[in-house]
């Protein structure tokens, strides 16, 4: 924990069930660690994430709690501490597509109090109460350096006129990440932000033809789906600690995508 690269700890992942979460999660189970897996709903995909990890000799725990409610966000938070005795790292990966995708004209504030609720107002608020649970376990001695990972999105920065509520909520983590970022680093506690491109997911399957044909095209220099496995190598070389004079940073894991070519 001296800035070399090899910390563990207890990291805390939401949305590590499936999909990119569950990437996360394995990977950091694989690097030994411990890994507690938030989930909403599906607590079959919770228990097949947890079981996958401690096939591999790891330790995961899951826990059921909506990220979009305050007292869910306590809940989760407490379970890791009680749980893993600390709380090294937060995972703010969880986040829902619009269900209908509408055309900016049309878009309901129903669906963008939901999207905005679970991509930005859940993940800000647990991020700061994970920012005052780190601070007050490093007082105890019980934690060293701190790490908060936002798992963003190209739509940071791409316009997409029919999920316009998903493309504001993720710009907006984008600056959750510079703010934690620049308020943290004088507790030790390092924040990072990582754009993930068109990834293999639950929540881009309904999309599949469309996206092939696109990197078919040429949509990405690197010409292929990404993986939750991409993210989770690029989320698991932050954390094993080798980026200790950087916070603030963001990661394009996309494929090349975000590049300008002539
Ligand atoms: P996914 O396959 O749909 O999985 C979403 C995960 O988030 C599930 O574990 C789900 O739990 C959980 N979740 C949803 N709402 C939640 C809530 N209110 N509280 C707690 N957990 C909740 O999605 P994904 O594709 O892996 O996406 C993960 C993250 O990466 C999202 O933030 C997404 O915006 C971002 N991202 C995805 C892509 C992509 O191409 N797939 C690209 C860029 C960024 P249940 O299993 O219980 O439903």
């Amino acid at each position: 924990m001296n800035g070399t690269a090899k910390q563990t700890g207890v990291a805390l992942v939401t949305g590590g069930s499936r999909g990119i979460g569950r990437g996360i999660a394995v990977e950091l189970g694989r690097q030994g660690w411990k890994v507690v897996i938030n989930y909403a709903s599906n607590a079959d995909a919770a228990k097949e994430a947890v079981g996958l990890i401690e096939q591999a000799g790891g330790q995961a725990a899951a826990v059921q709690a909506d990220l979009s409610q305050t007292a869910q966000r306590k809940y989760m938070l407490d379970f890791a501490v009680e749980r893993f005795g600390t709380l090294t790292a937060l995972v703010n990966n969880a986040g829902v597509a619009p269900q209908k995708r509408a055309d900016l004209l049309e878009m309901g504030e129903e669906s963008f109090d939901r999207v905005l609720d679970v991509n930005l107002k859940g993940p800000f608020f647990l991020t700061q109460q994970a920012a005052r649970r780190m601070i007050q376990l490093r007082k105890e001695g019980k934690l060293d350096r701190g790490y908060i990972v936002n798992i963003t999105s190209i739509s940071v920065y791409t316009a997409s006129i029919n999920r316009g509520e998903y493309c504001i909520a993720k710009a907006g983590l984008g600056m959750v990440t510079a703010l934690f970022a620049a308020r943290l680093a004088e507790e030790n506690i390092l924040a990072y932000e990582i754009r993930p491109g068109v990834i293999a997911t639950d929540m881009t399957s309904g999309v599949k033809e469309k996206y092939d044909k696109l990197i078919d095209g040429g949509l990405t220099p690197i010409k292929r789906w990404g993986t939750p496995e991409d993210i989770g190598l690029a989320v698991g070389a932050i954390l094993r600690g080798s980026f200790p004079f950087s916070t603030g940073a963001v990661f394009d894991v996309d494929g090349g995508f975000h590049l300008r070519t002539l």
